[in-house]
């Protein structure tokens, strides 16, 4: 595995510019009161160094930023928000900074839910204040096809609802990389996000987006039913995870990096 942050800057200017580099994105909230308020960025930091490792000749791995955005938290102790906007610009400078040391593709991957509209805009600025430089892509975890079967095959939840934060994924996630801090004593249910049409929280969501404030919807700050989390289903699902992050690396190496860094100007005739 190689890690961005062990590198020397002789290293840096001398290594493979078409790896992919990995940026981890996720943030300090509640996670119920049986799980620690870095579990998202635990989660996503294992996630990314297992693609690492898994693909060492293809890959340079960032450090994760921990924090993100989670003002609908901020009624639990504990979170540490970061302004959506501030967050958009810190992701967009280290993309652009990439693309000055000729990096040519940066895969963002984020493990946090409302971290997806900043991320998503902060990968785009990356590609259009670089001229198009570096080629900048995001992504989640287990949101695929291959997530969703995976999900599917072993959840034990309820659909929707089962699934959510802090809930039976990440709980049995988290019984596999940090066993220690898991109170499973203390793990409750909490299923009191609204379920009406497409409105319904899961790991993906209804189509009809709706965030209030955490405490409306939650009393123990879970969404879901960690009681029914395993460390086998965390196994299982932490090798898809891998696997289907691995295969969105190869995409990203795969697209055509001279068609997709040259723009063409239709104004003049
Ligand atoms: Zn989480």
């Amino acid at each position: 595995m190689i890690k961005y942050e062990e590198l020397t800057w002789e290293e840096i200017r001398d290594i493979d510019k078409d790896m992919v580099v990995i940026l981890p994105v996720a943030t300090i909230e509640d996670h119920g009161p049986h799980l620690p308020v870095n579990t998202d960025g635990m989660i996503t930091r294992a996630l990314c160094e297992k693609v690492a490792e898994a693909m060492a000749d293809e890959t340079v791995l960032l450090p994760v930023i921990s924090y993100g955005y989670s003002s609908h938290h901020e009624d639990f102790p504990g979170s540490l928000n970061i302004s959506y906007d501030v967050l958009i610009r810190y992701i967009t400078d280290i993309g652009k900074d990439l693309a000055k040391h000729n990096f040519r593709r940066l895969l963002i991957v984020n493990g946090h839910g409302s971290n997806i509209a900043p991320v998503e805009i902060a990968h785009k600025r990356v590609n259009y204040e670089t001229d198009g430089k570096i080629l900048c892509a995001s992504t989640f975890y287990l949101n695929g096809k291959k997530g969703a079967n995976a999900i599917k095959k072993v959840r034990k939840s309820k659909y929707p609802g089962g699934l959510g934060h802090a809930c039976e994924l990440e709980t049995s996630l988290m019984l596999v990389i940090r066993p220690d801090l898991v109170k499973m004593g203390k793990a409750k249910k909490d299923m009191n996000y609204p379920c009406d049409g497409d409105l319904f929280m899961d790991w993906s969501d209804g189509a009809l987006s709706f965030m209030p404030y955490w405490s409306t919807i939650s009393k123990n700050g879970v969404a879901g039913n960690p009681e029914v989390a395993t460390k086998e289903a965390g196994e299982y699902l932490l090798k898809v995870a891998v696997e289907e992050l691995c295969d969105r690396v190869k995409v990203l190496k795969r697209l055509d990096y001279d068609k997709y860094s040259k723009r063409v100007d239709h104004h003049k005739k």
